[in-house]
């Protein structure tokens, strides 16, 4: 008796045993989860992407150097991938719409309207953009309305985010700063007083065209002074004059700046030309 009762213990000691070395080499949820997660994650794109997700064999994106803020006395400097279309110095970069060199004039490291010249435009031509821009209005303030500081941003040289000196000057609301001119308001009315640096970023992809047709209408984004003033809004059509289709431009056209007869002062412009991450 006393015999089968040892034997018994030993047996039952060899199960909790083996039932003990089981439940410690088996798995946890936690330790599972990752190596599961891990394979998901190299196997499945997302639906319009041709690439996995976390796929190492993707391309980098191209490494720039950002640059740096401005303050009221001091331009910033852009990334290390922009187009300067102005150092603060001359107009080699721009030229009149009409023909000839731009005759808006150049001193203390900005430029600036002379009322009565025609409009300037930049010698070359861009689509996909990202735009950065100051510009400060004439002070004391003079004219009221649209009167009041007018010039204006030409996107693809048609399409215009309004310059106004906005600062207590009411006017129509789809004609005041921040405005896609004739279209959408700003959301907010973020305006300096005037003499003071204002600054402009905007992002703004062309319209898409095929058969003869836009399939998908230009848009822009607007930061003002670092504020949200426009956020993905469509494009209409040109900014000026009544409702008209869009110009075939062939995806490209120059950045315009507008002499509305008043002097405003322009400094640090400089574009990015926008390629589609890897
Ligand atoms: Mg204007």
């Amino acid at each position: 008796m006393k015999k089968h009762l040892v034997v018994l213990t030993a047996i039952l000691v060899l199960l909790a045993t083996a039932g003990f070395v089981t439940v410690c080499s088996r798995p946890t949820t936690s330790q599972k989860e990752p190596v599961k997660q891990k394979a998901e994650a190299t196997a499945t794109a997302w639906p319009g992407s041709k690439w996995p997700m976390h796929d190492m064999q993707r391309p980098q994106p191209p490494v720039i150097t950002p640059g740096t803020f401005s303050t009221q006395q001091t331009p910033g400097k852009p990334p290390s991938d922009a187009i300067v279309l102005f150092n603060g110095k001359d107009l080699s970069n721009w030229q009149s719409v009409k023909g000839g060199p731009a005759q808006w004039k150049v001193e203390h490291g900005y430029f600036e309207v002379v009322p009565g010249t025609p409009d300037i435009e930049t010698k070359q031509k861009f689509g996909a953009i990202q735009l950065h821009l100051e510009w400060s209005e004439p002070t004391p303030a003079h004219g009221s309305s649209q009167g009041r500081g007018n010039s204006g941003v030409f996107l693809q040289g048609e399409y215009e985010v309004q310059v106004l000196d906005s600062f207590h000057n009411i006017t129509y609301p789809d004609g005041q700063a921040g405005a896609i001119y004739g279209q959408h308001p700003p959301m907010v009315n973020a305006c300096r007083p005037p003499g003071e640096w204002e600054t402009y970023d905007i992002a703004y992809t062309p319209p898409v065209w095929q058969d003869g047709k836009v399939t998908t209408p230009p848009y822009v984004t607007v930061f003002m002074n670092g504020v949200l003033v426009q956020n993905h809004a469509e494009i209409f059509g040109p900014t000026s004059g009544s409702p008209r289709p869009y110009p075939d431009l062939g995806g490209v056209g120059p950045l315009r700046l507008q002499d509305h007869h008043n002097p405003v002062r322009y400094r640090d412009i400089w574009i990015r030309e926008l390629k589609p991450a890897p």
